[in-house]
């Protein structure tokens, strides 16, 4: 995440770049093909959504009892469970692990990569460990389901000595059975065509060929979106894409003010909650509130009231500039003040706002022209009022 001077620059940068009707093109053709895999794998679309957003909204409202549940079962079943709060944390268990086995040769593959700042694996002769990422675990029973994106990382997983799972503690659900209908959402990603071919579920040690098995569920800022009614629904999150191919904003600055794997719609409204309104709180105006990205996410998150939210905090915390909280009060004050709304008002109130707030260099805000009647005086003409 960038404050917002870096963001500026980095945007400005991206967008001398010119690749923006590339982005376009490319998202088009993504939503297109992703619309025709959605008519092959489901009879009907909007019904697997209905259930998947539910299955989602089940398990982040009960998310403490499923953890403990998922934690007690991993027992029994030979899995050891971790916990970790951020990235100091999670790389300080890998190396625990890592001291406890004796093993040189860390292999990190997961897309919490970036996001906890864990180090690129180098290559190194010796006992090994490969750090992947769990897509869902799975609560009754204790489950871990995981994506291999290519077959010869299946080959890889299946030689290791110790193999530890990354999973974010919203990646929990209730029973396997939930995760058939998300799995076969995100089969429906045209970047990843084969994907439902290469998911494996762990549910106990010794199916993992004999090698120890961790599993590491990491916070990391998740317990804070938690703690809000509104920015909760984040949590509800599979990762499909989807919102990303439909952003505008994602069409003109790609991955600016984040990375290949965490970045438009999704980042925008959680950056300001995890970073601090103070400082991240420009990513809440980095959409246009059309609501596109709420048709088409599959667990229905519902992206504009969650920016309004975020802007919300931020009038209350007085974070807000000067200038625009002045606007907003002299705005207020003139919607409920009838007499300030009759005509004779408005050109002197124009003149003041196009001077004072909406100055420009090219002189292109202006506020639309008004009728030479307004409706107030039409209506008391009409039925002879004073
Ligand atoms: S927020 Fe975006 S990436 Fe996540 S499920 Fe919804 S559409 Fe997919």
């Amino acid at each position: 995440m960038l404050k917002e001077t870096e963001f500026r620059k980095t945007v400005a940068d991206t967008l001398k770049e010119g690749k923006t009707r590339q982005r376009f093109e490319q998202a088009i053709a993504h939503q297109n093909q992703r619309r025709k895999n959605n008519n092959t794998l489901f009879s009907d679309y909007e019904l697997a959504t209905k259930r998947a957003a539910y299955i989602r909204w089940k398990s982040v409202e009960s998310i403490d009892k499923l953890l403990i549940a998922f934690e007690a079962n991993c027992i029994k079943a030979g899995i050891k469970v971790l916990w970790a709060l951020d990235s100091e944390q999670t790389l300080q268990e890998i190396n625990t692990i890592a001291r406890k086995y004796n093993l040189s040769n860390i292999e990190v593959n997961s897309r919490l990569q970036q996001e906890l700042n864990l180090p690129l694996s180098e290559s190194v002769n010796g006992k090994k460990m490969l750090v992947r990422d769990a897509t869902f675990i799975t609560s009754e029973p204790a489950t871990i389901i995981s994506r291999d994106e290519s077959e010869t990382m299946l080959r890889q997983s299946a030689s290791e000595d110790v193999t530890l799972y990354l999973a974010p503690i919203d990646s929990i659900l209730s029973s396997p059975y939930d995760a058939e209908v998300l799995i076969s959402i995100l089969s429906a990603n045209p970047t990843q065509p084969n994907i439902r071919n290469n998911f494996r579920m762990i549910t106990a040690a010794n199916e993992n060929h004999g090698a120890a098995v961790y599993v590491l569920l990491v916070d990391n800022g998740r317990s804070a979106l938690l703690e809000n009614i509104k920015l909760r629904q984040l949590l509800r999150c599979i990762n499909s894409g989807a919102c990303h191919e439909s952003s505008s904003v994602v069409h003109s600055i790609g991955f600016s003010g984040g990375h290949q794997n965490d970045y438009g719609p999704l980042l925008f409204a959680k950056a300001p909650a995890l970073g601090g309104y103070k400082d991240f709180g420009h990513y809440a105006y980095n959409t246009p509130l059309c609501g596109q990205c709420n048709v088409v996410c599959p667990v229905r998150i519902d992206f504009t009231d969650i920016n309004l939210e975020n802007r919300h905090v931020q009038v209350q915390q007085k974070l807000r500039p000067q200038k625009e909280r002045l606007f907003y009060m002299v705005w207020k004050k003139t919607m409920l003040k009838r007499e300030f709304m009759n005509w004779k008002a408005v050109n002197p109130m124009r003149y003041c706002i196009e001077t004072l707030f909406l100055k420009s260099k090219t002189g292109i805000r202006k506020l639309p022209e008004v009728a030479p009647v307004s409706f107030n005086q039409q209506w008391r003409e009409r039925l002879a009022l004073k």
